[in-house]
């Protein structure tokens, strides 16, 4: 029988690995629980492609050691190059932002103190006194980039209908394990069968997998977006990141978005960090066009997993928490080398403890 590859997820990680798979001449097809491809964590992010916050919060670093953080990173800046390119490709209108991002502190202690941990792991960054400081300590990251992920996955996702990719939308779905191996996908009533499995399901991904016995450390964390019109006034051309809040602001080509905070009930939360830090701006932003909240996928592990299972053809892309926009493109290539060079990647591998 034909080899038939099934994703569940149309999310940033679930479209990569069907990218990915694709152009090695695979056969995929797509679940999706939603009536549209990208509708999940990713569709008002903060837009960032920030390989400089891999490590993020930054004092999290302690979680990994230096080792498994600058593989981390340079997951990260790979996906940036790939991205760059598949944007490219694929026509993004955006493609040309300028790059950078701004992150702003509270105060100096919390800059130096951050500057010196991301000269440690080999994060380009330097002291930022510009306008867009807004009056705070704020250091510039002049390597980052920026983009619309909800663009890049409806761009994407039809990119890869052309190429044979087949989607199953509006379907929410299971994998079916029969003799430790898997067979196939339950979507509703049908069965439909599969060689391999992978599950990208975001902050899902640990429900779909605890009945087949396998416990996988990623927690949903919340995060929010509001979104406005475009004024007319001057805005920053590049994200500006408040730490403390783990918010940003991000002026995109025809809408502005506050968004981000991690775990907070309610999205008027962005309105008071950033009336506090530029109540002018805020106050021109005028009425918010809608309000936003979606569950990250956050990986206890302080990393993806991007690994196979103990289940024959049963694999895991998932876990990539506030970075899933600046991973994605190098995530998916790596689910495409461990399946089709059955390789092991060490440093995403699901920890012993996952089986019960
Ligand atoms: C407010 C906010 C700001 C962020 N800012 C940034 C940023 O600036 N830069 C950055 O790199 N990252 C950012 N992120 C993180 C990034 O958006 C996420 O890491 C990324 O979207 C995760 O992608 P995913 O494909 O794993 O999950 P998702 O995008 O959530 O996709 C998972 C998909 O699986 C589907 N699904 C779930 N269960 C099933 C099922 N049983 N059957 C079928 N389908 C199913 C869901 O419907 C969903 O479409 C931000 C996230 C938030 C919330």
């Amino acid at each position: 029988m034909e080899k038939q590859t099934v994703i569940i997820g149309a999310g940033l990680i679930g479209l990569s690995c069907a990218d990915s798979l694709i152009r090695r001449g695979m056969k995929v097809s797509i679940f999706e629980a939603a009536d549209q491809a990208g509708l999940g964590a990713s569709q008002y992010n903060s837009g960032m492609i920030h390989p400089s916050q891999t490590i993020a919060p930054p004092g999290t670093l302690s979680a990994l050691s230096i080792k498994s953080a600058r593989r981390l990173i340079s997951l990260a800046e790979k996906s940036q190059d790939m991205l760059r390119s598949r944007r490219a490709q694929l026509k993004c209108s955006d493609i040309d932002r300028p790059a950078g991002t701004i992150q702003l502190y509270d105060n100096e202690a919390t800059q130096v103190k951050l500057s010196a941990l991301y000269d440690q792991i080999g994060i380009a960054n330097k002291n930022y006194d510009g306008p867009w400081a807004m009056e705070k300590p704020a250091l510039m990251f002049p390597n980052d980039a920026s983009g619309s992920a909800r663009l890049f996955s409806r761009l994407l996702s039809e990119d890869i209908r052309r190429r044979g990719g087949v989607f199953h939308l509006g379907q929410s779905a299971t994998p079916v394990i029969e003799d430790g191996r898997v067979s196939g996908i339950k979507a509703g009533k049908s069965f439909h069968p599969a060689n391999r499995t992978i599950i990208a399901c975001g902050a899902k991904t640990p429900e779909l997998l605890e009945p087949l016995g396998l416990n996988i450390p990623i927690v949903p964390v919340k995060g929010h977006a509001i979104v406005f019109g475009r004024p007319d006034n001057e805005l920053p051309s590049i994200p500006i990141m408040h730490f403390k809040s783990h918010s940003a602001l991000t002026v995109f080509e025809d809408h502005v978005r506050l968004s981000g905070t991690l775990g907070e009930t309610d999205s008027q939360i962005l309105y008071k960090i950033w009336k506090r830090i530029n109540p002018d701006m805020v106050s021109q932003l005028g009425k918010p066009l809608l309000h936003w909240s979606a569950d990250r996928p956050v990986s206890q592990l302080a990393r993806p997993i991007i690994a196979k299972t103990p289940i024959d053809g049963l694999f895991i892309n998932s876990g990539h928490g506030h970075m899933g926009w600046s991973l994605c493109t190098a995530s998916g290539e790596l689910m495409a080398d461990i399946i089709t060079q059955d390789r092991m990647e060490p440093e995403f591998e699901l920890p012993p403890r996952a089986e019960s």
